[in-house]
């Protein structure tokens, strides 16, 4: 949102919705702005600007109005402390936000989301524990976003610095893990761990992996050991 909102000039509708048409009606000063995409529908050249009215089919009216009031208020209007599936669906709905964002082209309205997110990261839940955004989240973004995606980038880096194999384990489906998303964070930890320990681990010891588990006295090795063995020419 711009520091001194312009409030004044005309107002356009903007009709949101597939099933219902929710219509919002909102100052063209102000959405042009913002948003590209506004801008250049406002330009002139399009019939949206002859009729002052722009119709969004694809996109649902909760998530439109998360970016209304974003433009006059700059806040959101969400704000779940609950542990679990209700404080991941406002990540949802935040990612959904991010989503249109890009459609839109609005590159501050896509940081303002960003930074709620993190913000959201961080704040303590009723519980008393923290939450991160889990499967449906990340399929959003992944699904809907293009492989530079910024979003992309801070759901790899969350889970790169502070995820536990439980959020995958226990927390997310298998069908809501991309499989790019499982790429970029397996290369991102590969990659940290690396520049963080660049010496080389020591070999694990390969009994480790042998049929007879923890006695290690049975090892087919010792076995070798014992008989002298036979030179073969192959
Ligand atoms: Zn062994």
């Amino acid at each position: 949102m711009d520091a001194c909102l312009d409030l004044t000039g005309q107002t356009i509708e903007v009709i949101v919705g597939a099933k219902k048409h929710v219509p919002f009606t909102i100052h063209e000063n102000v959405i042009c702005a913002s948003s590209q995409f506004f801008k250049k529908a406002m330009s002139g050249e399009w019939s949206e600007a002859k009729s002052r009215s722009v119709r969004l089919a694809d996109e649902d009216p909760d998530v439109f109005h998360i970016y209304t009031q974003w433009l006059y208020h700059d806040t959101f209007p969400v704000r779940v402390d609950k542990p679990g599936v209700e404080g991941n669906a406002e990540y949802l709905l935040l990612a959904k936000a991010y989503v249109l964002g890009d459609m839109l082209q609005d590159g501050n309205f896509k940081d303002a989301i960003l930074d709620a997110m993190v913000e959201k990261t961080e704040s303590k839940l009723s519980n008393d524990t923290t939450l991160f955004p889990v499967g449906p989240v990340i399929r959003h973004i992944y699904d809907n976003t293009m492989e530079s995606s910024e979003a992309r980038r801070l759901l790899v880096d969350l889970y790169t610095e502070h995820g536990r194999g439980d959020w995958l384990r226990k927390r997310a489906s298998r069908e809501d893990l991309p499989k790019e998303f499982l790429y970029d964070l397996v290369v991102a930890v590969l990659d940290k761990r690396y520049w963080r320990y660049p010496t080389r681990a020591p070999v694990p010891d390969p009994c480790a992996y042998h049929q007879h588990k923890a006695d290690n006295s049975i090892c087919y090795k010792n076995r070798l050991a014992q008989k002298p063995r036979k030179r073969q020419r192959t």
